[in-house]
């Protein structure tokens, strides 16, 4: 079995990526709680998610050759629907020790990042994954101390999502042509590619916009007739020109205009966690600029693929889309700082 060690490894995709330059001297509690911690900030672990299932560890769910300052792993929530997201939290490790994590999750590829003395990791669950277990399994090699690894399960309980039916005119399609994602595509991988390895949000996020929510996330989407996939994120309709504000305090790593999605702006938030705000009317925040929780970033329009004036609204975890609204009013990492003290 293939571990992937959080100590560089050459040729793993990603694991020799710096994270993204994060802002200094904020002043924020969490990142003044980050800087007291031991661990320095270092590069962020890749980790890569095995897509064969059933492969465990021989010594069952938990076994230690030595149990000298065992690292302890948390894993939230347990039972989740698709289209959710976890916390791990491998809590008691140093920067000498090299840890490995797995999970069965399929097209899962995941980070983690010194925090706290230890190495966290926020998971998106695909709203296409099926229902079962899963496992996120960990190994840590001490040095002087030998080998741990444990294996926590979770269940993925079934959702039923929503369909929605659309009708477009032909004009209207050629917005979201394959070429025009395709064009889109190569700044939004490239403005998610790196995260701040510090956690920039403050608490519990804000919804970015008051309004009647039009389109579920996760809804199976039919366009004329044909499935176009599931929707990324949540619509909420408002009358064009409305303020809409960062759901939370982070670094604008993508503000521009792009085919598909019009005046767009996408939020890091740190450890790998982005929002993102479509069809906007306009910008008031550009690339590479720090914005608070609140900040208005730009107006409601109807601009790119729309049929309406409204906020598509967007969460993502790497690469995978979440529910947004799970982060309305909760902070991700909440029960981790409650354990740890
Ligand atoms: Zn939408």
């Amino acid at each position: 079995m293939d571990y992937v060690n959080h100590k560089k490894a050459p040729g793993l995709p990603g694991n020799d990526r710096d994270g993204r330059a994060c802002p200094g001297g904020s002043g924020r509690g969490r990142n003044e709680l980050q800087q007291k911690a031991t661990l320095p900030k270092t590069r962020a672990l890749t980790i890569v998610s095995l897509l064969l299932a059933g492969l465990t560890f021989s010594g069952g769910l938990s076994l230690c050759e030595e149990k000298i300052s065992s690292p302890r792993l948390l894993l939230e929530p347990s039972r989740l629907h698709p289209g959710q997201f976890l916390v791990v939290f491998l809590e008691g490790v140093d920067p000498d020790d090299e840890a490995s994590f797995q999970t069965n999750l399929p097209q899962t590829t995941l980070k983690a990042y010194p925090y706290r003395q230890g190495l966290i990791s926020l998971i998106g669950v695909d709203c296409r994954t099926p229902p079962g277990e899963y496992t996120i399994s960990v190994r840590v090699r001490q040095k002087d101390l030998g080998l741990w690894q444990q294996k926590l399960k979770f269940v993925l309980e079934p959702k039923t999502f929503t369909t929605q039916h659309l009708e477009v005119s032909p004009k209207k399609l050629e917005v979201r042509s394959r070429e025009k994602w395709q064009q889109d595509l190569s700044f939004i991988l490239e403005a998610r590619s790196k995260s701040c390895d510090l956690p920039l949000w403050e608490g519990g996020f804000l919804a970015p916009l008051k309004g009647r929510k039009t389109a579920d996330f996760g809804l199976i989407r039919y366009i004329n007739g044909k499935e176009a996939g599931r929707h990324s994120g949540v619509d909420i309709a408002a009358p064009n020109g409305t303020l809409v504000v960062a759901a939370n305090s982070g670094i604008v790593c993508l503000a521009r205009f792009l085919n598909v999605t019009g005046y767009t702006a996408i939020v890091d938030h740190g450890l790998n966690l982005f929002t993102s705000y479509c069809h906007l009317e306009n910008l008031l925040v550009n690339e590479g600029q720090e914005v608070l929780k609140g900040q208005e970033i730009g107006q409601v329009g109807s601009t790119g693929f729309a049929t309406g004036s409204h906020l598509h609204w967007g969460a993502i975890i790497g690469s995978i889309f979440v529910d947004p609204y799970l982060l309305v009013e909760k902070d991700p990492l909440d029960i981790f700082d409650r354990e740890t003290g």
